[in-house]
């Protein structure tokens, strides 16, 4: 067999077949169809080849379909564990925030409570800085300042608490103590 004879080997279609699925595996909707006729046919493709003794191309084009394969396997593992971390990821954060403003509201309560003994007037949280406290704590969710009532049994709240949009980012449950 001399080179020239070499050149005129057809293409095997099973190796056509698996780069023409491979290009599929990675287009989002038809990839979970194509992923895994990409592989057999790119086994199958190898094989016959193999046993063409020579009369047959096409494991360059197997190994392309078998390899865009396995890239539409690992995009869809990307696009499984995105679904799966991401809320767990943005739960935490809620979490977080919670914990933070019961935080926050304890140190505003006392420093309320601190300059309600001394007889100050305070009606906001920049009232109490610096002799009552450090610094301005707001809410983490939306930066909201607490609201300051002295003398009440609240007296700091968060304003976000009983609103909408932080029910639906704080966990209640964490909050239950400030009310
Ligand atoms: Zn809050």
């Amino acid at each position: 067999m001399d080179a020239r004879t070499a050149k005129q080997q057809p293409t095997s279609n099973a190796a056509i077949a698996s780069l023409i699925c491979g290009i599929f595996s990675l287009v989002p909707g038809l990839n979970l169809l194509a992923i895994l006729p990409a592989f057999i046919c790119g086994v199958v493709a190898k094989r016959t080849i193999t046993r063409s003794d020579g009369t047959l191309s096409g494991r360059g084009l197997a190994n392309a379909g078998m390899i865009m394969g396995v890239l539409g396997v690992l995009m869809w593992l990307g696009i499984g564990l995105a679904i799966v971390a991401v809320p767990a990821l943005l739960k935490e954060r809620a979490l977080n925030r919670t914990l933070t403003c019961k935080e926050n509201l304890n140190y505003v309560t006392m420093a309320v409570i601190a300059a309600d003994m001394q007889h100050f007037t305070v009606t906001k949280t920049t009232d109490l800085v610096p002799q009552f406290l450090p610094k301005e704590l707001r809410c983490p969710v939306n930066n909201a300042s607490y609201i300051i009532d002295p003398g009440s049994s609240e007296p700091a709240r968060c304003p976000n608490y009983n609103a909408k949009t932080h029910r639906a980012t704080l966990n209640p449950a964490a909050h239950k103590g400030d009310q």
